[in-house]
């Protein structure tokens, strides 16, 4: 159990909203295992209060921070370092304070690559449709690149020019193109023809909205590999009917749990205890389901 004291490291997460974040539990769990003085807190942050939030954590001497929607791009002009992966992804998740320095690292596209290595997903020269263009498909579009995908980015209209920046900012960093298209129904009929992995980096389907999907089921089949980065619920509407197209199936909890023991890792130094973080990962989102 663990005791607060005056000498307790703290860590958190700002974002907005921050109310269903898992990384408390997860964070929490991990420092309890291991017995480590930590503590991990979650802060409401909204967007007019980022720059004082960052302040904040030299103010208040925390360890570090892990950084969530809707701050993951505009936090990175408030920082003194970028961590060079982070810098050519556009986005970063995890702040650490040495000294008053803060550092910042994007530890998403980390867990996601693990993720597709532990599921055994070939990339090298598949074609990839990735949905979203926000600060985790960023992440995932680079990886995505480094691991050789040929890769069409689709992102609704609204927000397109992202689509259209995070593919040119691919092409120019790993000198290979990258499609950006509008998310319209003849645009994702057209590249599920010839898609051998669909990401879903979008928010949809995410809870509360459980029952909306970014892809048709009829759209889904059974050379498909699958995978959804929203892991409330688990699992979503998508990979519910993508399994039952018969397509291999991914969710987004592997991904979570390994991002965090990323940025555990970079604040503690420290071997992330991965199991129990998962299991209280698991355990939240269960509880959350009743
Ligand atoms: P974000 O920066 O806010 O991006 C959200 C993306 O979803 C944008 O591309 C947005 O399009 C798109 N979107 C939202 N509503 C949509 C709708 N109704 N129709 C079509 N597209 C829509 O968020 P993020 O940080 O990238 O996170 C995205 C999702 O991934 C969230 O559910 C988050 O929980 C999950 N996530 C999971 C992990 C993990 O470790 N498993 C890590 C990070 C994030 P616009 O650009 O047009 O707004």
């Amino acid at each position: 159990m663990m005791v607060i004291s005056g000498q307790t490291v703290v860590c958190g997460i700002i974002g907005d909203p921050i109310e269903h974040t898992m990384s408390p539990a997860m964070h929490n769990a991990a420092f309890n295992a291991l017995e480590l003085d930590f503590v991990y807190i979650p802060f409401k942050v909204k967007s007019v209060e980022l720059r004082k939030a960052v302040e904040g954590i030299r103010g208040l001497n925390l360890r570090g921070v892990n950084v969530t929607i809707p701050h993951k791009v505009a936090v990175m002009p408030l920082l003194d370092r970028i961590d060079p992966l982070a810098e050519r992804i556009g986005a970063v998740n995890t702040i650490v304070n040495v000294g008053g320095i803060l550092t910042g690292y994007n530890t998403d596209a980390a867990g996601f690559l693990q993720t597709l290595h532990d599921r055994n997903v070939a990339t090298d020269g598949k074609k990839v449709v990735l949905l979203g263009a926000g600060g985790a498909a960023r992440a995932l579009g680079h990886v995505l690149t480094l691991e050789k995908a040929k890769l069409t980015i689709l992102n609704r209209k609204q927000e397109l020019s992202w689509a259209e920046d995070l593919a040119a900012r691919i092409s120019r960093n790993y000198k290979t193109e990258v499609k950006a298209l509008e998310l319209t129904p003849e645009n994702l009929k057209k590249a599920m023809t010839y898609a051998d992995l669909l990401v879903n980096a979008t928010s949809l389907g995410m809870s509360p909205e459980i029952e909306a999907t970014p892809v048709p089921a009829e759209l889904l089949s059974a050379n498909l590999t699958v995978f959804d980065i929203v892991y409330n619920p688990l699992p979503t509407r998508l990979l519910r009917e993508a399994k039952a197209a018969g397509a291999k199936t991914i969710d987004g909890l592997e991904m979570l749990v390994r991002q965090g023991a990323a940025s555990f890792a970079i604040w503690t130094a420290v071997k992330p205890p991965v199991d129990e973080m998962r299991a209280a990962a698991l355990s939240l989102l269960q509880k959350n389901e009743k």
